[in-house]
């Protein structure tokens, strides 16, 4: 296990710890990301939570 190492977010920069606390909104944006974006796991939790709050913002088909 390699639980407590850091990752370099994908679209920000900021390293994150991928155990970290989450959120209803970046635990829909780590579905997205792996089912529409296929990046699950190199963003960091605020990327996905604003992933996610756009998503349900401009594209409601996702959520049906
Ligand atoms: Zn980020």
């Amino acid at each position: 296990m390699e639980s407590s190492e850091l990752i370099v977010c994908g679209l920000c920069g900021n390293e994150f710890d991928p155990n970290g606390p989450s959120s209803a909104y970046a635990e829909a944006g780590e579905w997205l990301a792996e089912e529409v974006w296929r990046d699950a796991g190199e963003l960091c939790p605020l990327c996905r939570e604003n992933r996610a709050r756009l998503v349900m913002m401009y594209c409601h088909e996702y959520y049906r």
